[in-house]
């Protein structure tokens, strides 16, 4: 897999600026913005400008990428001085991933159950 853009990725169409997006920041290698449909207070999205289908592939292909996404989470964590949040990467339908461009959910500002449902 190469990283290269899909036609079809909505995500790499924000990467882009096709699609709009709240961008909360930006690095050489990942983008933040706010998830259109927010599940917490905050709910950032971090993901790579590369394209990868998930997590797990793009630290696959690009650790260096993966661990800048962990980075760029804690930093938009501080940014929204959230003491505790979660991150989290869904990977297949069955848990609920929709869109097939690797992304980190960053979700604080409310407390949460575990284990999630
Ligand atoms: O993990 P999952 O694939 O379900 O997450 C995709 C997320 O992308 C959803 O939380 C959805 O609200 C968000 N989204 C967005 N902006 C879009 C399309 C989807 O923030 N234009």
């Amino acid at each position: 897999m190469s990283g290269e853009p899909q036609n079809d990725c909505l995500f790499c169409k924000i990467v882009e600026g096709h699609i709009p997006a709240t961008i909360v920041r930006e690095t050489d290698t990942t983008v933040a913005f706010r998830d259109i449909n927010p599940q917490a207070p905050t709910h950032v999205l971090v993901i790579p400008r590369v394209h990868y289908p998930d997590a797990a592939s793009l630290a696959a292909a690009e650790p260096t990428i993966a661990a800048d996404i962990l980075r760029e989470a804690g930093e938009v964590a501080a940014e929204e001085k959230l003491e505790s949040y979660r991150v989290v990467f869904n990977t297949g339908t069955g848990v609920g991933q929709t869109v097939f461009h690797a992304h980190a959910h960053v979700m604080g500002g409310r407390g949460m159950h575990w284990p999630p449902g």
